[in-house]
Order: C-alpha cells, then structure tokens, then sequence
C-alpha cells in the first residue's frame, strides 16, 4: 500500500531536484545582467497577466494559431485540477479535491478542455507539418515536435485514466457530464475487473510520470518559455512602445573605464533582456512581419534572439565559474559574434516585431543598446552615420544647416517667433525635417494656415528649437540625445510651455514619452489629433471637394508606438470628396517606410528598399493618392514612389485637410 506513495514521492523529489537545479542555474544566469527599468506600476503589471498571458491577447491577434495555442494553453490550466487529482489517486482512489473534486461540472469542463488541447495539438501539427509557414524558418521544430509529444500523452493517459474510472464504476460524474471519457470507456467494458485494474494503475502511472518528465524537461530545452514567458510579460515595459529606456552615463566613471555604454557583453544586458531570450517561443511572428527579414536583410528579430539565448546558454555558465574560482573571464563580445553589426543596423525600431511577439519581448531595446554600444563605446557605425552625428553636433540638426535659418520656411505667414514675452495655448513643434526640408516644409506651411484659420494661438520656437534628439538616440549615441533633450526641455521651462503640437511622430513620440524623464510637463499632441478635433468642433468646416481616391499610411511612430490610428482617418474622412482604401497591410500592421531607427541617414546596401516595397503596396491600391501624418514617411514614399516611376502624390492629412478649406 505504501509503495505507490514511496515511488510519488521519490519521482516528485528527482523532478523538483532536477528543476529546482536548473531553476537556480537560469536565475543566476540572468542576475549575471544589469537591473534596468524599475518595476513599478503594478496595476498596468496585474492588468498585462490577465490580458497577454491569461487572455492570450497578442497570439489572438492571429486566430488560427492563437486559438489553436490559447486551447493548449487554457486546457493546461484547467487541467492543473486533473494533475492533483491524479497525485491525490496514488494515495485513496476516492481522493477529491475539496469544494470542487469530483463535482459533474468540473468532470464537464475536464472533460471538454481534454477535446480542446487534443485539437490544438492536432491544429499545431497541420500548421507545421502541411501549411509550414515561413515564420518558422531557423526555429528548433523537432524539439517542439517532441513537446507536443509528451503534451498528447499526458492528454491520452489522463483520457485512458478517466474511461477506466468510469469503467470500474469509481467515476461520481453522470455519463452525460463526461462524454468523451465514457465514449473511451466502453473499450474496456469486456474486460475482467482485474484487466481494467490494470489499466487504471497503468493510465495513473504514465499520467504522472509523463507529467514529471515534462516538469523535469522543459528548463533544460530551447523552450522553457512555458515557465518563462509568464514573469516577462509582469515585467516589460507598462509605458508608451516607443520610450526607451534612459541610459545613466556617468562621465566621471567613463574616464576611469568603468560604467556601461550600452550592451557590449552579455554582463551589460539587463535581466528583462536575459529573460526575453528565455522567452521566446521561436514562433517567428516577429519575423514575419519585419520589414528588414521582408526585403532581404539579414535581420530576423526572432534569430537574434535565439542567438542571444545561445550565448547566455554557452557563456554564463563559464562566467559564474570563473567567478567561483576567483578567476577573470574574458568577456565575449555580443557584436560581431553573437549578432553581427549589419543585423544591429538594419533595424528600422518600427516596432511591429513588438506588436506580435506574444510573449512581450522588447527587441528594439536589444538592438538599441547594441548600437548605444557600438556607437558610444566602440565609435563603430556606418559612414553614412559619421555625417549625421556630425551635423548633430556642430548644426543641432541632422541636415546640417544653419540653424538661423530654421524658421525661413514661415516667412512669409506671419508666424509669431516665441520671444520673451508669455506662451500663447500651443508651441507648433516644427522639426527639423519640417524646417529644413523642401517637401517637409510644405507640410509646415499646411499646419500653420490651418492653426491660423482655426483662430489657434501658437508660436514657433524659430532658432531655438533644436533637434528632439530622436536620431542620436536611434542610432545609440544615448549622450547626444540626453543633451538634446535638457537643453530643449529648459526652453520649454523659460518659455513657460503648456502644450505642444508636433506633426513628425518622431518628435511627437520623443517629446511625449522620453522627455518627462528629463523634467518635461507638457502635453504633446500629434497635429493629426488636433486637426481632427478642430473639424469635428466645427473650427475648421471643409468647403471644397478633393476629388481623389487616397490611401493612408500608418507611421510607426504614431500608429503602433503611440496608438494613434483613427484620428488621421477621421480627418480624411470629413473631406469632402475624398474616398479612402487601405492597405492590406494597415493599422497595428502597418508597414514601415523604411525611415525609423535614424534609417532615415543610412544607405540600405543590402535586399530591396524597404521604401519601394511600401509604395508598391501603395500604389497596387489603385489610388491617386497616397496619405502620411509624417514628413519622413513623405520622403521615404515620395522618393519611393518615383523610383516606380508611378503617378502617385503624397500627402501629408494636413496638406490635404488645407486643400479642402482652401488654404493650401
Ligand atoms: S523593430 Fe521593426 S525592423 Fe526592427 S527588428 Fe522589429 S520588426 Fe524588424
Ligand atoms: S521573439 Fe516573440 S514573436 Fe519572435 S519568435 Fe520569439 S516569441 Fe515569437
């Protein structure tokens, strides 16, 4: 009698060691890293648990895999009663759980929840087997294969133990309450009582020890993201996708080669970065959707993730030994052998890799602090970024001009210059592209005869306003934009700015999201956000008819950093005239232009332009025009667009709200 309960307890004591061990090693592994963000915030924390992980929100955003992942998933959790029940049978068949154990209902839900996890499975092997998609190039599909594996036998014996249950008549549920179980259990209704005996004891056993190896298993495989993946979804980022992660520099320390400039080992990582490699589930939605893997670049957000992992795997336990040695470890450089530098440049930090990744592993973090590396700690970055830094520096804008010359574009519109005296309601927040852009200037020009025919009081900061910073901090030259950013938050102080209005979604993200780490306390409105609430409070009435067929394009940095999507619709919706298409790739899916990321001053060597494949979409819409809400997004396309050499304008929402009042 007490030899089943002797055998539970030796095989639970092996898993628990066996986990506990490798538990222990992965945690140590991470605390190898640095601590990054705090964790604050709880409530946006608790609320991510119920919606990403219990609710399975970012896997449902694909419905086919995510309903067959969120059965498994949510079968697993109900299943957990079945678990216990099971131990609870090596010792007294007639083990309940309290309250609930044994009740029809629950025999109801088990049994149904059995049906679904099968399906899942089944629906998880026609995917990879028969559809094979793409995104599953570089994954480890064996491993996965055999988890699923051991997933259906623990289903199968928990199926086989139920059936013999009610075969033997110790099952309390109705026959109605467990159908598939009683179906199963009419297998054994010619068999002795002895044989069915058996094959109770043989269901229960195989349940439990299937259960354990698969407890015992999964931290020591590629994905031990089940474990892993619920902690990283409490502990990412709660602010806005497109805020980074302010970076302490301490000069002093930098002079005595000590301090971090970004991510140039695995020891410079922080702990959520190590815990994303340990997240990941090699699904490759990120990678479907990047727009670097997309147009032949080597970067796949997914493989540089699992190559990280592999170097955490590979390195940490040689660090932590080292350590207990006493020993110096020579650090392993992350670029180029882990991640070579052109994955690390061809990001265009669109974020769309973040959108789908369904575990809320934060890439462009990664990425961004390798380059902060790179680019602070190595002076190693394309040439091309030499020059920008340069004009950053001497010009206070990537272009390079002369920064007396900012305002020249509002000459002629009679566009008060803030002086000394008080802030009117807005500051209009130009930009450099909006300054020193021929095109950009257009749109400038769009947003100010529109704030003027809305009786809107605004100035313009004139040669006071220097670059957000946006691009240094891109690129990774973290110093850069940190100086950017006090020097132009302090003008916002003397200048006693409430609000602004930015129309590049570059400025508008860096000036909403980052800059209240450096003391900002202003609101930031993006102009298509304004222009839509000036329409629809009647202070600006279209007049005019736009006869054309537009389609809109999302920029990342509005639409999937910021969540502004509807606002630039509702603007072109209330022109007259006007009829609008989407893009089959739109909204939360939208795809980049190509600019983001500082991409924008880089030369793309590599696959197709990311610019051309944009307006391509756009133009195979059959539109006249092609709609923006950002100047870089006008650039990138309209040069797009002409390299097709295909007839299509593109316009910023402003241009074209300008264009039905009369005002352009
Ligand atoms: S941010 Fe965009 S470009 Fe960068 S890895 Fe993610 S999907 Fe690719
Ligand atoms: S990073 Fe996220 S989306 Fe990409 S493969 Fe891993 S789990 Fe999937």
């Amino acid at each position: 009698m007490l030899i089943g309960p002797a055998v539970l307890g030796l095989a639970l004591l092996a898993t628990f060691g066996l986990f506990s061990r490798r538990a222990d090693q992965l945690r140590r592994f991470v605390l190898l890293g640095t601590r990054g963000r705090p964790i604050d915030d709880l409530p946006a924390r608790v609320g991510a648990e119920a919606v990403v992980v219990l609710g399975q929100r970012k896997l449902l955003q694909r419905f086919v895999p995510g309903i067959m992942h969120a059965f498994i998933f949510w079968g697993f959790l109900v299943l957990l009663t079945t678990i216990v029940e099971a131990f609870g049978e090596v010792f007294t068949r007639t083990f309940a759980i309290p309250l609930i154990g044994r009740t029809s209902w629950l025999g109801l839900i088990q049994d149904v929840f059995t049906v679904l996890v099968i399906v899942g499975i089944e629906m998880a092997v026609f995917i990879r087997k028969v559809v094979r998609p793409d995104r599953f190039k570089g994954s480890h599909l064996e491993e996965a294969d055999f988890i699923l594996l051991m997933i259906l036998g623990i289903m199968l014996t928990l199926l086989g133990l139920n059936a013999a249950r009610i075969a033997l008549g110790v099952n309390e549920s109705p026959a109605a309450w467990t159908p598939l179980s009683n179906l199963v259990s009419h297998a054994f209704t010619h068999m002795s009582l002895g044989t069915r005996r058996s094959f109770e004891g043989l269901f229960l056993w195989s349940h439990i020890l299937l259960i354990l190896g698969f407890l015992a298993y999964i931290p020591y495989s590629k994905h031990l993201h089940i474990f892993a993946s619920e902690v990283n979804v409490f502990l990412a980022s709660t602010k806005a996708r497109g805020a980074l992660r302010p970076l302490h520099i301490d000069v002093e320390r930098m002079g005595e080669g000590q301090g971090s400039l970004g991510a140039a080992t695995l020891e410079d990582l922080t702990w959520k970065e190590i815990l994303d490699t340990y997240s990941c589930t090699e699904c490759g939605r990120c990678q479907s959707v990047c727009p670097a893997w997309n147009t032949g670049k080597p970067l796949s957000p997914k493989l540089l993730v699992m190559n990280l992992r592999d170097h955490v795997f590979d390195e940490g336990p040689k660090i932590l030994a080292a350590r207990k040695a006493g020993e110096e470890h020579p650090p392993a450089a992350l670029n180029p052998g882990v991640v070579e530098d052109e994955v690390v440049w061809d990001c265009t930090t669109c974020g769309a890799c973040m959108q789908e990744c369904p575990v809320d592993i934060e890439h462009i973090d990664h990425i961004v602090d390798m380059r902060r590396n790179l680019v602070m700690g190595e002076s190693r970055f394309p040439q091309e970024a030499g020059l920008l830094l340069r004009n950053l520096e001497s010009s206070s804008n990537p272009w390079g001009a002369d920064q007396a010359t900012r305002a020249d574009w509002a000459r002629d519109l009679g566009v008060k210059v803030l002086g000394d005296g008080p802030a009117p309601e807005y500051l209009y927040w130009v930009g450099c592209a909006g300054s020193f852009d021929d095109r950009a200037r257009e749109v400038s020009r769009a947003v100010v005869r529109l704030l003027q025919r809305a009786a809107i009081p605004f100035a313009i900061l004139g040669s006071r306003e220097l670059c957000s910073g946006d691009p240094a901090r891109r690129l990774g030259h973290e110093y850069l934009f940190q100086t950017f950013a006090e020097r132009n938050v302090q003008t916002f102080r003397d200048a006693g700015i409430r609000t602004i209005v930015a129309n590049c979604p570059h400025c508008f993200n860096t000036l909403r999201n980052e800059y209240p780490d450096f003391g900002a306390d202003v609101e930031v409105v993006h102009h298509t956000e304004l222009i839509a609430r000036l329409m629809r409070d009647g202070r600006l009435r279209p007049t005019e008819e736009v006869n054309a067929l537009l389609t809109y394009h999302d920029p990342c940095y509005l639409g999937r950093h910021n969540g502004v999507y509807t606002e630039p619709r509702e603007a072109l919706d209330r022109v007259p005239g006007l009829t609008t298409k989407e893009m089959p790739r739109h909204r939360e899916r939208g795809f980049c232009c190509g600019a983001g990321g500082s991409r924008m001053w880089l030369e793309e060597r590599l696959g197709k332009r990311i610019n051309l494949e944009r307006a391509q979409e756009a133009i195979a819409t059959g539109a006249d025009a092609l709609g923006v809400a950002c100047p870089y997004c006008l650039i990138m396309l309209d040069d797009g667009a002409k390299a097709e050499g295909k007839e299509i304008q593109v316009l910023d929402v402003a241009q074209v709200v300008a264009r039905s009042l009369g005002a352009d």
